[in-house]
């Protein structure tokens, strides 16, 4: 937006931080400095053995896996994943992808990679929230790294809300199903990156990234924002 333009947008309809509430500066966006400072980083891009890489040990071969910041329950970080994820604030994922990219370039995280794609959603439950915030994330991560996002070869079968009323083994055993990568797609031989808003216990990656392999990804990296601590 031209900046005198913004001047006055924000004279009438002040833009306030997605974290503290504060009026943002004018150039500030989303997020104020001291939000965007006191961020918990898990600066697990510059770790390759990080306790994130430690949650597919021995059930997957992963390149590389990294989370942009921590979020423990009730923060005010765990509620900026709320907003993108159900309070319509896409762009606001899209901007924080492209902030995080920028801190990944510089760690050499994207040598080899050859397409970035979003963990999908459900058709049905992307139809009724209108947007996949993962697939907003990956965006930001791909202009901002200049690969392309491949967001239509892995597709999600299984509804999850479905799976409430099953006992763990049971969902677990649907999750692991829930993902399929599409054949005859550029992906096969391919260096992914997998792109999702959260990681807890990595299963939905996990499901993911064996879905790769199946459907013939030469290798597979893991990238989410937010990391449950
Ligand atoms: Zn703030």
């Amino acid at each position: 937006m031209r900046s005198w333009l913004r001047d006055i947008a924000d004279f009438f309809f002040p833009r306030t931080c997605r974290v503290c509430g504060k009026v943002l500066l004018h150039n500030e966006e989303y997020l104020c400095m001291q939000c965007m400072l006191d961020m918990p980083r898990t600066g697990f891009a510059m770790e390759q053995d990080n306790a994130m890489a430690q949650l597919f040990y021995g059930k997957l071969p992963v390149e590389r896996a990294t989370a942009y910041f921590y979020f423990t329950k009730g923060s005010d970080y765990r509620r900026l994943i709320h907003r993108i994820k159900y309070n319509g604030e896409k762009e606001c994922g899209y901007y924080l992808g492209k902030m995080m990219a920028r801190e990944l370039f510089s760690a050499g995280f994207f040598k080899g990679v050859d397409y970035i794609v979003p963990v999908p959603l459900h058709r049905s439950k992307e139809r009724k929230r209108g947007y996949n915030q993962s697939e907003w994330i990956a965006q930001g991560i791909a202009d901002e790294a200049g690969i392309e996002l491949c967001a239509d070869a892995l597709v999600c079968r299984t509804h999850r809300d479905s799976q409430t009323q099953k006992g763990i083994y049971d969902r677990y055993l649907a999750t692991r199903e829930a993902f399929e990568l599409l054949p005859n797609t550029p992906l096969v031989g391919a260096h992914v990156l997998l792109v999702d808003d959260v990681v807890t216990t990595g299963a939905t990656l996990l499901a993911c990234g064996e879905a790769f392999v199946k459907g013939g990804a030469r290798q597979v990296s893991m990238a989410t924002l937010a990391a449950a601590k």
